[in-house]
């Protein structure tokens, strides 16, 4: 047998990679591999998605979303400043369009102050026009610690540090199951068999598949939720300044369709949030049968559903209406109009959702002896992906010398 890695890390997405930089940093005389099935790192929800850095206004506190984000955050700024990742600091308004939202408005202001963030600001309507003068509604709130990024650029950027560093990345190599001999884990791949004392999994998308051929059960199914976007029009750019976002409903974890400038210039306007054909397909038209089983033969969806059947059917038919989308937009901006929206690109949500049809609210881990799964790294994990992989080598690092610690 050949001499096992001290850790295999499945996944090159941002979650994977940042984990094994904040181990090897910490550890330099581990030898770490990562396994990623496609050709090229952080291929699906790490460069598919809004590219906004959020600082921890909407988590509950105490949850790990709000621990990991408002330190998350901190580290990501300094990273890009550190290594010259275009990423600006531009500040977001949540914006209550009615007075029925100003309630939860209210309650986001406090979980923001309960999460530590700084400079929040509650906007009367005259205030909020100062800073985006198209905006509609009756109040907001300021949150300056925000801003956008360039993903794409970390995840390059990681991994060229990586491979610097001595980590070994594997492109195009598949995981396919995990099993014990002796004291190690062997793990086949369609590239042949990687040995390790310890597994990682940072498999996004199909993080409940890789915890299942690991010989574990899995607690959650992820279920795909697609996002779509579309992008202003040249000429209407100057509508919207920096990120306006709407009151997102409590019961879901999306934000709701927002209009978010990009870094490298235009305004994107979106996600929605449907029901995705594929776990890693960017279109009603990218179908795999096995996902779409695997979703449709899951109860915990069909719980779901029953749940919330007015919200499913809505997001459909927007997905489907662009009247429809460009009239939540103008709830926002009234002066949007449909012409004003030419396609943009979409995204895949991993969401996991228990077998009661709940959704996994926070970050969620699963652990035996020698492995480590991530299970749910939803928005905004991106934003917080060097203090979950920082928090996953603490953890790693106290399993080897045997002490207890709490994820
Ligand atoms: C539409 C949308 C908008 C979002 N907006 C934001 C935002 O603005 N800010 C923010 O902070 N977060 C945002 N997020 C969330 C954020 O993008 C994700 O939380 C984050 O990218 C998760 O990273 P990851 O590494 O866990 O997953 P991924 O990037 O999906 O990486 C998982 C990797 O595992 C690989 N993999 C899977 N199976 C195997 C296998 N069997 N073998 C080998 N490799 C495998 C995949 O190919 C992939 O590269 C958004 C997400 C979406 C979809």
């Amino acid at each position: 047998m050949k001499k096992p890695y001290d850790s295999v890390i499945v996944g090159a997405g941002i979650v994977g990679l940042a984990t094994a930089y904040q181990l090897i940093l910490k550890n330099p005389g581990l030898s770490l591999c990562i396994i990623e099935k496609e050709e090229r790192v952080g291929a699906h929800q790490s460069t598919h998605n809004s590219g906004v850095l959020h600082a921890g206004l909407y988590y509950k506190p105490g949850s790990q979303k709000a621990r990991l984000s408002v330190s998350g955050i901190r580290q990501m700024v300094q990273f890009c400043e550190r290594y010259d990742i275009p990423h600006e600091i531009c500040g977001k308004l949540v914006v209550a369009t009615d007075e029925s939202e100003k309630a939860r408005l209210e309650k986001l202001l406090e979980r923001g102050q309960a999460n530590g963030l700084k400079g929040l600001k509650w906007l009367g309507p005259d205030a909020m026009r100062e800073i985006e003068p198209n905006v509609a509604g009756v109040a907001a709130i300021r949150v300056p610690e925000e801003g956008i990024v360039d993903y794409q650029a970390v995840v390059l950027k990681l991994a060229e540090l990586l491979n610097e560093l001595g980590v070994t990345i594997s492109l195009g190599t598949s995981f396919v199951k995990a099993t014990e001999e002796g004291q190690n884990l062997v793990i086949q791949t369609n590239k042949g068999a990687f040995y390790t004392k310890r597994m990682i999994s940072c498999g996004g998308l199909y993080s409940d598949r890789i915890v299942q051929n690991s010989n574990l059960r899995p607690t959650a199914r992820i279920i795909p939720f697609r996002g779509e976007y579309y992008v202003l029009r040249e000429d209407k750019r100057s509508l919207v300044n920096h990120l306006i976002y709407p009151v997102p409903d409590p019961k879901f974890p999306f934000l709701g369709v927002h209009f978010t400038r990009l870094i490298h210039g235009g305004v994107e306007a979106g996600p929605n949030a449907v029901l995705a054909v594929s776990r890693e397909g960017y279109s009603w038209k990218d179908l795999n049968v096995k996902d779409l089983m695997a979703s449709l033969t899951f109860p915990g969806l069909w719980r779901f559903i029953r749940k919330y059947p007015g919200m499913c059917a809505y997001e459909v038919y927007r997905s489907l209406s662009k009247s429809e989308f460009a009239r939540s937009l103008q709830k926002l901006v009234p002066a949007i109009e449909k012409e004003d929206l030419l396609p943009g690109g979409a995204g895949v949500r991993a969401q996991a959702m228990y077998s009661d049809g709940a959704l996994v609210d926070d970050f969620h881990f699963a652990e035996a002896p020698n492995m480590l799964h991530v299970v749910n790294a939803p928005s905004p994990a991106a934003t917080a992906a060097l203090a979950i992989g920082e928090t996953i080598a603490e953890r790693f690092m106290s399993t080897i010398q045997n002490k207890k610690t709490t994820i």
